[in-house]
C-alpha cells in the first residue's frame, strides 16, 4: 500500500495544478489501499497568507479531496487526523532543528555566515566564469572554516544558515528511476544547499529540501507525487536521505498543466490565466464530477473515452500519464460539463444550482424558494421525455441567463413595442399582435393545437405563412410566420431565442402568458 502526500504552500491561491496533483496522489494511495496525507508547507513565512487554511478546506472539500491525514479541520474530518502530525511545517521547527543538529554533530552540515552581499558576489563571479552557480568547492568558504573562525563568528552574533555538506563533485552524473518517467539521468551539481534558514528569523525553519526529506521520512511516505520542477532536486534529496540514514522514497514527477496560446503551449499561469485558480471553477459552478472527469482525462487520456461514471470509478495508472504537459481547455470542459448536466434529472439540476447559488448568488436561492413549482416545471423544459435534452447549462452560474426569464423576480416585462428584439417590425403591429393573442388566448391543448393559434394569429395580421411565399413578394407582407412568432417569443421570454415556446408556456401557466402579452400590448 502506498503512502502519498500533497504538500501545498499557502500563498493565498489554490492552483488547479495543485488540485490535479492532489487527485493523483489520493488516487494512487487509495487504489493500493494506502493513505493520502495533506501537509501544509508553510516554511516561507514571508509568503504566509491569512485564511489559507480555510481556502484549502473549501477547495479540497468541494472536490472531494479531504485527506486521510492532516491538520486541517474539515467538515468531514472534524479533528486533526493521523499520528504523524503536526502537518503544518511551521509547527515542526523543533523536529527539523534536531535533525540539523545531528547532521552538524556528524560533520554532514555546517554553519555558513556568508552575508547576502557575499553570496551575490559569488554568484556574479560564477556567472562571469560561466560556471554553475552555487555554494560548492572553493566557492564555499565556510565549508572548511576553522573552529576558531566559526566560534568568533558565533560570538560576534553573525547570522548564519545551516548548509548540507554535499559529498559530490561538480559535473558528476546522477541517475534514478522515476515511477512515471523511468530512468532519468542528469547532471548532479552537488551544491551545499541551505537546509536551515537564517538564525535571525524568529522561527528557525528549514528549506523545502530539508523539510521534504525529514517529513516524508517521518510521515512514512513511500511515493512522492509532485511536479516536474522538482526533478532537478532529486540528486540533493537523495543525498540528504542517505546522510540522515533514511530509506529513500520513490518519486513520480508530473508534467505541469499547460495552456494553448496561439500556436504555442506554456505553463498555466497563476498571473495570466483565470482558469489556473481553483476558485475559478467554484465561482463559475462547474459541477464537481465534470471537473473531476476532465482532470482524470488529462491524467490518463484513456479515461476521457469512458462515460463519466465509469471514468470516475477507474483508478488512475502511472503508466498512462503522458510526459508532455496536458492542455487545460475550458471550452472542452464546458462541453463535458454541459453533456453531464444534460443527463441529470431536473431535481438534481436544481440541487446543483441551489448548492452553488447559496454561496455565489443568494438571490437565485430566494427565487427558487419562492417559486418551487415553477422552478421544477422550468427545469424540465426540453429535459423530460426528449431524446436530446437541451445543453443550456455548462455550469450552475448559467442558470440565471438560461432560466431567469421564467421567474417574476428575474423577468423584466417587455413593454416597448419598438424594442430592437422585434427585428424592426412596426411597433403598432407588434402591439396589435400581442393584444390579439392575449384577448383570445387558448392555453389548453396539445402542442399542434397551441401552435395553430400562432399560425392563425400571424395570418390575421398579414404575415406570410412561409419563407417561400414571403420571398416571392416581400412588399406584400410585414414579415413571415416566424416574425410573428418572434413577437410572442420576445413578449413571453424576453429573448429571440428560447426553449420550445409551447413547453415554456406550460411551465409559466396561461395567466402569466396573458399577463406578459398585455404588458406589451
Ligand atoms: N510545497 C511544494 C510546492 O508547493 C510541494 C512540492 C512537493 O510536493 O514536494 O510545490
Amino acid at each position: 500500500a502506498l503512502v502519498t502526500r500533497f504538500g501545498p504552500s499557502p500563498t493565498g491561491f489554490v492552483h488547479v495544478g495543485g488540485l490535479y496533483t492532489a487527485m493523483v496522489s489520493r488516487d494512487l494511495a487509495h487504489s493500493t489501499g494506502g493513505v493520502y496525507v495533506l501537509r501544509i508547507e508553510d516554511t516561507d513565512q514571508s509568503r504566509e497568507v491569512a485564511g489559507a487554511d480555510a481556502q484549502f478546506r473549501r477547495a479540497f472539500e468541494a472536490f472531494d479531496l479531504v485527506p486521510d491525514e492532516g491538520d486541517l479541520v474539515f467538515t468531514a474530518l472534524p479533528e486533526p487526523r493521523g499520528d504523524y502530525g503536526p502537518y503544518h511545517q511551521s509547527q515542526r521547527a523543533a523536529i527539523y532543528q534536531t535533525y540539523v543538529r545531528e547532521l552538524m554533530r556528524q560533520g554532514k552540515a555546517y554553519p555558513d555566515f556568508a552575508t547576502k552581499e557575499e553570496l551575490a558576489q559569488i554568484a556574479e563571479a560564477q556567472r562571469t566564469l560561466k560556471l554553475p552557480t552555487g555554494y560548492y568547492g572553493r566557492w564555499a568558504p565556510w565549508r572548511d572554516a576553522s573552529e576558531s573562525d566559526v566560534r568568533a563568528a558565533l560570538e560576534a552574533g553573525t547570522p548564519w544558515v545551516a548548509r548540507f555538506r554535499s559529498d559530490g563533485a561538480v559535473g558528476e552524473r546522477f541517475a534514478f528511476t522515476d515511477r512515471l518517467r523511468g530512468r532519468v539521468e542528469m547532471e548532479d551539481n552537488h551544491n551545499d544547499v541551505v537546509i536551515l534558514k537564517s538564525s535571525d528569523s524568529s522561527l528557525r525553519l528549514p528549506t523545502y529540501h530539508f523539510a521534504h526529506v525529514v517529513d516524508d521520512h517521518l510521515m512514512r511516505t513511500t511515493l512522492v507525487v509532485r511536479t516536474e520542477e522538482w526533478l532537478s532536486s532529486v540528486p540533493v534529496h537523495r543525498q540528504l536521505f542517505a546522510a540522515l540514514g533514511f530509506a529513500p522514497v520513490d518519486y513520480a514527477h508530473l508534467a505541469p498543466l499547460m495552456k494553448q496560446e496561439g500556436g504555442s503551449k506554456r505553463k498555466l499561469s497563476k498571473r495570466k490565466d483565470a482558469e489556473a485558480a481553483v476558485d475559478f471553477y467554484l465561482e463559475a459552478g462547474y459541477p464537481v464530477p465534470a471537473v473531476q472527469y476532465y482532470l482524470r482525462g488529462l491524467a490518463n487520456p484513456r479515461l476521457a473515452e469512458l462515460p463519466l461514471v465509469e471514468a470516475l470509478a477507474t483508478p488512475l495508472r502511472l503508466d498512462e500519464f503522458g510526459l508532455a504537459g496536458p492542455l487545460v481547455d475550458t471550452v472542452k470542459l464546458s462541453d463535458i460539463s454541459a453533456d453531464h448536466i444534460a443527463t441529470l434529472p431536473g431535481p438534481e439540476v436544481l440541487a446543483g444550482v441551489r448548492g452553488w447559488a447559496s454561496e455565489y448568488d443568494p438571490e437565485i436561492v430566494k427565487v427558487l424558494d419562492a417559486n418551487p413549482e415553477l422552478a421544477a416545471a422550468a427545469i424540465d423544459v426540453e429535459r423530460v421525455g426528449v431524446e436530446n435534452p437541451r445543453k443550456d447549462l455548462a455550469k450552475w452560474s448559467d442558470f440565471r441567463e438560461a432560466y431567469g426569464f421564467f421567474f417574476p423576480e428575474l423577468f423584466t416585462d417587455v413593454t416597448d413595442a419598438g424594442d430592437e428584439r422585434f427585428g424592426g417590425l412596426d411597433p403598432a403591429l407588434v402591439r396589435a399582435v400581442a393584444a390579439d393573442l392575449a384577448d383570445g388566448y387558448v392555453h389548453e391543448g396539445d402542442q399542434p393545437t397551441w401552435f395553430q393559434q400562432i399560425r392563425d394569429l400571424a395570418a390575421r395580421h398579414g404575415f406570410a405563412p412561409n419563407p417561400k411565399t414571403y420571398k416571392k413578394d416581400p412588399d406584400a407582407y410585414p414579415g413571415m410566420l416566424r416574425d410573428a412568432a418572434n413577437v410572442v417569443r420576445v413578449a413571453i421570454t424576453g429573448a429571440q431565442r428560447s426553449p420550445d415556446l409551447y413547453e415554456v408556456t406550460r411551465a409559466l401557466g396561461g395567466d402569466e402568458v396573458v399577463r406578459r402579452l398585455r404588458a406589451l400590448a
